[in-house]
Parts: C-alpha cells; structure tokens; sequence
C-alpha cells in the first residue's frame, strides 16, 4: 500500500510512528536509553528475538521515522541516519573496507568526499586511484584485483558534470565491488541510484531534505543484506548517529521536499537561460538545458534539471567578486539546497585547497561562479542578477 503511494504523499505520511496521544505531527524522543519491563524483556532485546529500541546510539522513534520515509522515497530496504554528510559517506565507505582492499573514485567529489578516499583511507592501507569519471573506459582501466568500492557523485560539485551511473554499476557487478553513489545534487526526486543498479546511496541531509539551513544530517541507504553486513556493527560501535531533533526537523523538511525543489528548479532553468545571454558570462552550464556536454546521459539517468547553475565570467576572478558584492537578494554562502539563494566562488572557498592543476582539471577557473537556488520569486531573483552583472565588467 505504501509503496505504491506517489512521492508526495510517501513524504508527508511514509514511516510515521504514533505514540499512546495519537500526536498528529511526529513526536520528537529525545532519550538517550529505553526501559525493559523485566529482566527476561531486557535478555530477549539484546538477543534480537524483539526489535524494540536498546540505546541511542544504535536506533530510535524519531531516527526511525526519518530512515522509513526515506526509505520509501529511494525504493531501499534499509537506511541508517548519520549525524552528516560527512558521517555517512565515511562511515558507507570505510565500513566494508580492510587493508589491502582498494577503491576507483570519480575525483570531481565535494572536497571533505576527496580527503576521505585520497588521503585518509590510503593511511589504513586502502588504496584509491581517482579518474575523470565521465569516460567509462577510465573506470574500466582503473579497476585492480583488489577493488571493493567504486564511489562517485552525479552530478557534481561545483561544475555539474555527470557520470553513467548504470555503467558503472555495470563494471562493479563484474568485479564484485559496491557502487557508493553521493546522490545530493540530484536529491532524491531527479535520480535513484539503486534502481540504476548502485549498491548504497548517500545524502548530506542537511542540503535539499532539511532545505530551510537549520541542521546537519546524513543517511545511508541500501538493501537489508548489505546493511546487516557491513554497516550494522560499524554504526553501533563508532557512533555517528542523527541526534533526534535533528531526525525530527528533517522529517518535517522531507514534507515540503517536492514543493521546494519543484520551485528552486524552476528558478534554475530561469537564471541559466537568463545568464546564456549576458555578455559578462563566457559559458553556462546547467543539467536542464539541451547545451549541457552530457545531455544524452542526463536523459536516461535524471528526471529533473538541477537546482544548482555553475557559470563562468569572462572578467575572472575580479569580476566574480565584484558580481557577488553587488547581490541583494542572492546571499553569498558556500552551502547550497536552501530555500534562500546562495552563490559561492569555489576557487576561493570550497576548492581552495585543490592544486592548481586538480581545479583545472574539474573545470574550475577563476572566474567559475556556483549559484543554488533557492524558493524565492524568480522575477526578483532575475532582477538581482540583472542589476548586480551591470555593474561587472564584461
Ligand atoms: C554537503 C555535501 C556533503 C557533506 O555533507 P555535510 O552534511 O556537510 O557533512 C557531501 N557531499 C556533497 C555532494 C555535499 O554537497
């Protein structure tokens, strides 16, 4: 029955638990520890023979609702909910790895991603060999007997590219190796990976799902297997959990997830055409528009555009600051799915620390400008542009 509701309504209703009150909105449980009624009910707890709650760190009400909905909404059988990004996606990689084991990664990652399996994982051993992910022949080429994890986001940060991700899929199936897909850019509307054939997907919640910039979170979704596996005992023992309010904010973000990025797309599709045509902008580039380099696969793996516009000034780095000085309504900040829009200047911010030649590399020049829309009116969003580009020179 659940299953089969549309989106929307999966969001709205999906995964809820109702107390003995019959609360209309979700019930936050901030408790750290559950009570047994006996000794007997303690025992058969921790021997898995009932599945009611043991302690914080491994599961709760509110965490639970959150990881159900969302489970619903990706088609995965199950998911654990992780105080961040960051923490899921290190905790979806590092779990299944040993020494020895090695990974191939796309390198345009979101740049805490590219410490995780360019820097921290080879200090344990673990090997990575990161490509251009665009060209499957790199993946192809860059697998190794021992390649256990093949990681990837589409699209990507700050530049929009994509990467196939059923090809991909394709290549880790022959090998045996798991597909880890960083799905936040396409948030979980535009693309599902599993059904591409990705193994685990993983969300910044803090991004499009809470999309009013109030918290942290993360999650990791996958089949039942995979998780009971590999992540069970790794989530219990090292603690990234969701605190529950955190849970409960981005149950109640997950409600208003349609209506938000229906209306930050449409506002993209908008200020990338507009931004086509000024003379300032030497390129555009936007996962909507028919220009994009990888239109063809974008087609067959994404439903929706983007909520995010990459473009790049003719006048460089001068004229990207002096673009963003001159905004009104737009707010210059590096995080991006709010319901405000956000413009950032990656080479100075969020790619700072990349070599000259890894920016070049992903297409990041100096006059490369990220801009996430947000729910405003586009006509006011246009005009800050319009008013703030007049005052760059081209
Ligand atoms: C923000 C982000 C992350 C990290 O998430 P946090 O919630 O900030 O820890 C990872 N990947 C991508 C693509 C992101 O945008």
């Amino acid at each position: 029955m659940t299953r089969n509701w549309k989106p929307a309504t999966k969001l709205v209703h999906g995964g809820s638990l109702r107390s003995q009150f019959g609360e209309m909105s979700e019930a936050i449980f901030l408790t750290q520890g559950f009570l047994y009624e006996t000794s007997a009910a303690a025992e058969a707890r921790f021997k898995g023979e009932d599945d009611g709650f043991i302690y914080a760190r491994y599961g709760s009400p509110t965490n639970d609702m959150f990881e159900k909905r969302m489970c619903l909404l990706e088609g995965a059988e199950d998911a654990r909910a992780t105080a961040s990004g960051m923490a899921a996606i290190s905790a979806a990689i590092l779990c299944q790895l040993k020494a020895g084991d090695h990974i191939v990664a796309a390198r345009a990652l979101f740049g805490s991603c590219r410490y995780i399996v360019e820097t921290l994982a080879p200090r344990y051993g673990i090997g990575c060999t990161l490509i251009d992910g665009r060209d499957l022949a790199n993946w192809e080429k860059a697998i190794q007997p021992n390649t256990k994890v093949m990681f990837l986001e589409s699209p990507t940060n700050p530049t929009l590219e994509v990467v196939d991700i059923a090809g991909v899929a394709k290549l880790a199936n022959q090998i045996g190796a798991k597909l880890v897909v960083d799905n936040v850019f396409a948030t979980p509307l535009f693309q599902h990976p599993l059904d591409l054939g990705a193994h685990i997907v993983v969300y910044s919640a803090t991004k499009h799902i809470d999309g009013q910039g109030r918290c942290l979170g993360g999650i990791i979704l996958s089949s039942k297997d995979w998780i009971d596996e590999n992540l069970h005992d790794y989530f219990r023992h090292t603690g990234p959990a969701m605190s529950p309010f955190n849970a409960w904010t981005l149950l109640k973000g997950l409600e208003t997830l349609p209506l938000r990025v229906k209306q930050q797309t449409e506002n993209a599709a908008r200020v990338a055409d507009f931004l086509a045509d000024q003379k300032a902008v030497a390129k555009v580039i936007y996962p909507g528009r028919a220009d994009h380099p990888q239109a063809d696969i974008i087609a067959k793996q994404m439903t929706g555009g983007s909520t995010l516009v990459a473009f790049e000034l003719k006048g460089g780095k001068e004229a990207a600051f002096a673009l963003q000085d001159a905004l009104d309504v737009i707010c210059i900040s590096n995080n991006l799915g709010d319901a405000k829009s956000l413009i950032t200047h990656p080479a100075t911010t969020t790619h700072k620390n990349l070599k000259d030649e890894d920016r070049a590399e992903l297409g990041i020049s100096a006059g490369t400008v990220r801009l996430s829309l947000g729910i405003e009116d586009g006509d006011d969003l246009i005009a800050d542009l319009e008013q703030a580009l007049s005052k760059v020179k081209a």
